[in-house]
């Protein structure tokens, strides 16, 4: 799948958010090795730590259905200025495709790429593990 057709799937799952504290939606979709697209949105709670990036709702989707190697995913919100993936997003990205691409886009056809190593040039890492997965 190519980015511009990535970028309008998030953009398209962007409107399922759950933000009624924020009023900020954003949409994810996240590409697999497979060919197939995970999807997520921000979603929020009223106790507010509780909520959960689109990023990391498309990742645990994709990790549940078996699939753990990805090469992009776009990423849209509203506003001029893009948005990237928060800290806890890039670690947990990282740990399965370190070398993925990071599609950031806001509604008004801006966009910006990233390299997840770029945005994330010395994530944590348990020096115990041996091998991913
Ligand atoms: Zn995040």
């Amino acid at each position: 799948m190519d980015e511009k057709k990535l970028i309008a799937e998030a953009k398209k799952i962007r409107n399922r958010s759950y933000s009624p504290y924020s009023n900020f939606k954003v949409g994810a979709a996240l590409l697999g090795n497979s060919g197939k697209v995970y999807y997520g949105t921000n979603v929020e709670n009223s106790s507010l730590s509780l909520g959960v990036c689109a990023e990391r709702v498309a990742l645990l989707k994709a990790v549940c259905s078996g699939e753990k190697e990805f090469t992009k995913i776009a990423i849209v919100a509203s506003g001029e200025n893009l948005i990237t993936p928060c800290g806890l997003c890039r670690q947990a990205l990282f740990e399965f495709s370190p070398g993925m691409k990071i599609i950031c886009s806001n509604l008004k056809g801006k966009v910006r790429k990233f390299t997840l190593k770029g945005l994330l040039p010395h994530p944590f890492k348990d020096a115990k593990k041996k091998g991913r997965r």
